[in-house]
């Protein structure tokens, strides 16, 4: 969606709220389709002195196998944005200004790339998920799998875990 701003631009202290769901459930993440239920955005781009800002919140839910264990698991991430709007920019572009030519703002394409920024790196079911065992693929957090126990150089293990 492209919303047309020119009457916040033109008009000192207006204001226009805007909610708007932006589906992404076919974007593809690292293999994943993550955002299964639509990406809410909910802000007020409002004119103060002339000065054109937009505070909003982007929420979405992310779901995808937990990085240890596997078992998919949702997790609620919220975005905040405070921006400046303005329709040139004179001198050096700043991550606390957005762009919007002709006075338009692409809420879609703002929306995708606070989300892309957004999305969590690592994804746990559960902090203090004990994965599965290498050797039988049982999962631990269900209980113990028998394995004979090994004991383990504890700086093996931060070597193994940073290579997971
Ligand atoms: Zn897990
Ligand atoms: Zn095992």
């Amino acid at each position: 969606m492209v919303i047309d701003l020119k009457k916040i631009f033109v008009n000192d202290n207006s204001s226009l709220p805007i909610e708007y769901e932006l589906d992404m459930s076919s974007v593809d993440f690292r293999g994943v389709v993550p955002l299964k239920a639509p990406v809410k955005f909910s802000g007020t781009v409002s004119n103060k002195a002339s000065l054109v800002a937009l505070q909003a919140e982007i929420s979405y839910t992310y779901t995808a196998p937990c990085d240890r264990c596997g078992l998919e698991t949702g997790e609620e991430v919220k975005v905040k944005l405070d921006k400046a709007l303005a329709a040139s920019i004179e001198g050096e572009e700043s991550e606390s200004i957005i762009l919007v030519p002709d006075m338009k703002l692409d809420l879609d394409e703002l929306i995708y790339s606070e989300v892309v920024l957004s999305i969590p790196t690592k994804h746990l079911c559960n902090e203090n998920c004990k994965g599965i065992c290498s050797k039988c693929g049982k999962n631990l957090n269900e209980g113990k799998c028998g394995c004979p126990e090994k004991e383990i150089d504890p700086r093996m293990q931060a070597l193994a875990d940073l290579l997971k």
